[in-house]
């Protein structure tokens, strides 16, 4: 990868994207404006109507933290593309480093072919992911190191998770939690227990998938091992150490410290899904790092190449056992998404994991006071840039998403009732303290309606 620029996170702000990144809110028509209402009107017509669209936006550009849509309208970020735009929109190194990939090797494929971004990328994943164990007291002599297969999603990376616990241990059965989120694709969707219109019409699922409850230890090894299925016939116990799209919970310690005895105890790979909770999302490359729990496979994407589309399944070698041909991906590890993944973790570490601690504090602190008072608010939790509000029913939570979007505020839903804060990792501040009042404004206005 070509040497980038050192930058600090104030220099994010000239990208090409001009001046956006420093604009402030600025909502000078109706929403969804002229422009929007007529261009969603006609893409509505001949897109998949599966897809979501949680509300009317258009958007034309994007920088930093800054959005903008085809009517000039400008937003400020809290979802970052879903919790993937980590080093915020066109961050002008990403963008170097991509362009520079570009103009040398678009793609030739991973699978069948070398090029250094591939090898790279793995043993940079495979040092922070050694750094998780050394942390956590895991002592030289136990490591093994890392091995990584890269792929274009995170339901791709769940998926060669499923695959490798299945052919390492031979065995068939798979234990996930309710309120888990991991994908799409049938394998990932079996797994898959947030919200059952995800699942509606889908099934039969693949077999050999048991769901616990999740924060509950007990619920698998009472409830599932004794009743369902012998712990001796699982290949794979799937987690995300904070619940994503199920609603941005964070489980006790001794839940995930007690998943990793289970796991030593009958031979099972414990596999953390970070897709959403990874690349600093909570101020640390990895969720794990909070509670000090060191999982056999790890599966990202995401925030790993700043939107690009890339995922990873990274598993410690001794669990890396199929062999040459037995998994693979054409675009996988794409180049150019793996010179954005590159340039991502410089920022990550060099000053983006600093700024996600002390804007994410600030930021819960500040939602915090500001929404003390207002009946219908459960609860603010999360770590990091990975907030979740709680609010008291569903109808609240769509109401107060949609409120923040017609004030010039993004944000999204997750679980049955609670909007999830996930700017990009550059947020400063001043902007974070403006998503709270903008928030709390809308909550306010919910509460009176
Ligand atoms: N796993 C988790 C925890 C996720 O949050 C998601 C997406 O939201 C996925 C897996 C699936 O990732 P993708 O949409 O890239 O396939």
């Amino acid at each position: 990868m070509s040497a980038l620029p050192s930058s600090g996170v104030r220099s994010l702000r000239a990208g090409a994207a001009g001046d956006l990144a420093t604009r402030k809110i600025s909502i000078t028509t109706p929403l969804p404006g002229p422009k929007a209402r007529e261009m969603i009107a006609q893409a509505l017509t001949v897109m998949s109507p599966s897809l979501i669209h949680v509300y009317p936006l258009m958007v034309n550009r994007a920088a930093g933290c800054m959005v903008e849509d085809v009517d000039g309208n400008v937003f400020l970020d809290c979802q970052a593309g879903v919790a993937t735009a980590s080093t915020g929109h066109c961050h002008p190194r990403v963008a170097a480093a991509m362009q520079e990939q570009s103009e040398r090797l678009i793609h030739i494929c991973g699978t069948d072919f070398h090029y250094p971004g591939y090898g790279a990328l793995c043993a940079k994943l495979a040092a922070l992911a050694e750094r998780l164990q050394e942390t956590a007291g895991v002592p030289a002599g136990e490591r093994d190191g890392w091995q990584t297969f890269l792929t274009n999603s995170g339901t791709e990376g769940v998926e060669a998770a499923i695959k490798i616990a299945r052919h390492h241990t031979k065995r068939a059965h798979l234990v996930a939690f309710r309120g888990g989120f991991h994908g799409r694709s049938m394998g990932s969707l079996s797994l898959t227990a947030s919200k059952s219109k995800y699942r509606k019409h889908f099934g039969p699922f693949l077999s050999g998938v048991h769901h616990g409850t999740y924060g509950d230890l007990p619920s698998v090894e009472r409830d599932l091992f004794t009743r369902t299925v012998g712990p001796e016939e699982v290949a794979a116990i799937v987690v995300e150490p904070v619940l994503g799209e199920g609603g941005y919970i964070v489980p006790p310690r001794e839940f995930l410290a007690g998943l990793r005895k289970l796991c030593d105890r009958h031979g099972i790979l414990l596999v953390f899904d970070e897709v959403q909770s990874g690349m600093g999302r909570t101020g640390t490359i990895f969720a794990a790092e909070h509670f000090g729990v060191v999982p056999d496979v790890i599966v990202l994407a995401k925030g790993l190449a700043s939107g690009m589309p890339l995922g990873a399944m990274m598993a410690q070698r001794r669990f890396m056992t199929w062999p040459a041909g037995s998994h693979g991906s054409t675009c996988g590890g794409n180049p150019v998404c793996i010179a954005a993944a590159l340039a991502t973790i410089e920022l990550l570490e060099s000053e983006l994991l600093d700024n996600t601690k002390k804007v994410g504090a600030h930021l819960k602190s500040q939602l915090e006071d500001r929404l003390r008072g207002i009946g219908m608010i459960e609860e603010v939790r999360g770590l990091g840039l990975m907030i979740g509000v709680e609010l008291q029913t569903h109808e609240q939570a769509d109401a107060v998403a949609r409120a923040c979007y017609e004030r010039g505020l993004l944000v999204l839903e997750c679980g049955e009732k609670a909007i999830r804060l996930s700017p990009p990792l550059v947020i400063d501040e001043a902007q974070a303290g403006d998503a709270a009042e903008i928030f709390a404004s809308a909550c306010r206005a919910i509460a009176a309606a």
